[in-house]
């Protein structure tokens, strides 16, 4: 036997990862078994499946949402009360988006999930490709998230899902509360904790976000799905991609930091709940859906309101 193989702590296969933050080596097994135990007891925690459920799930084709997929199906795809359907919206990057649009299809065919697909180009018009090289007042990631979010509910919406899944790891988890933090935005605080329900928005659930990013990425790589593809040529992010050095280096230092982030935030989100709670909801006067001002943030990016 080779001295120097490192052994899983819960048996005596060979250990593929250290979780420095658990101080557990595992095996491909045990690694398998803990990455679904988490996301089994987020389910639980946060967002109960009912009886009768539609599950939709925002499936860019990356490794994050194809993982969210996978997993919900495995939980719950032998189920003939709950169904599971993958929406997957075309911004129209070229070179970056047709991939990944392609490798959601591939997986959900291969699980036996039905698949749709639709476009900025026939939803609002325009496409990132457009959008990107025109004059702004925000980065083209704020145009592409506030457009693809409201594609997404309104699709959801429209086939009766009960619960919309998004492939958010704890990696952007804890960045995003460092960021709202530094920025002082408490409204996005209120935003990000757990969610309740709201008429005219579909309930997000976000099941990976417990598990960190390298465990995402691994969890795919053992599984078969896809790992990613090459960046998208507009994500320019400053803050937030200093956040993420950031979070790495002390997640480095100090194991542990990010869950200590996202535990943290948990702890104290209802109470910022009830100081600040969240404005009522009405139909954006010009689309219909919903939002918190007269018009929505989607129509206000497009200038439909000029
Ligand atoms: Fe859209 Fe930004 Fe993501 Fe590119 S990186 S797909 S522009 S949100």
């Amino acid at each position: 036997m080779d001295s120097k193989t490192i052994k899983c702590n819960k048996c005596n296969n060979d250990a593929i990862i250290f979780q420095k933050y658990s101080g557990m080596h595992l095996c491909r097994k045990h690694f398998i078994e803990d990455v679904e135990r988490k996301i089994k007891l987020t389910i639980r925690k946060h967002y109960s499946i009912k009886r009768n459920e539609m599950i939709a799930v925002g499936l860019s084709g990356g490794k994050d949402s194809s993982t969210t997929l996978y997993i919900l199906h495995k939980l719950f795809g032998k189920r003939p009360d709950i169904e599971i359907v993958g929406i997957s919206i075309d911004e129209g990057i070229e070179g970056y988006r047709p991939d990944t649009i392609e490798s959601a299809r591939e997986l959900t065919s291969k699980l036996g999930v039905r698949h749709i697909v639709r476009s900025f180009k026939d939803e609002y018009d325009t496409t990132m490709d457009e959008i990107a090289p025109q004059q702004r007042e925000k980065g083209a990631c704020s145009y592409c998230g506030v457009l693809r979010k409201s594609l997404i509910n309104k699709i959801a919406l429209e086939m009766g899902a009960t619960k919309l899944a998004i492939g958010h790891n704890l990696d952007d988890e804890a960045q995003t509360i460092l960021l709202n933090h530094l920025k002082g935005d408490v409204s996005r605080m209120v935003r990000l904790a757990p969610p309740k329900e709201l008429e005219g928005l579909v309930l997000r659930m976000k099941p990976l976000r417990h598990i960190p990013e390298k465990e995402v990425a691994l969890y795919a790589y053992l599984n078969d799905l896809p790992l990613g593809f090459g960046g998208c040529p507009y994500a320019h992010e400053a803050m937030r991609r200093e956040i993420r050095v950031m979070l790495n280096d002390f997640e480095v230092k100090h194991p542990g930091t990010k869950y200590a982030l996202l535990s943290g935030f948990d702890k104290v989100s209802g109470i910022l709940g009830r100081e600040y709670p969240q404005e009522g909801l009405q139909k954006c006067s010009i689309c219909g859906q919903a939002c918190t001002e007269k018009v929505c943030q989607a129509c206000k990016l497009l200038k439909r309101d000029q």
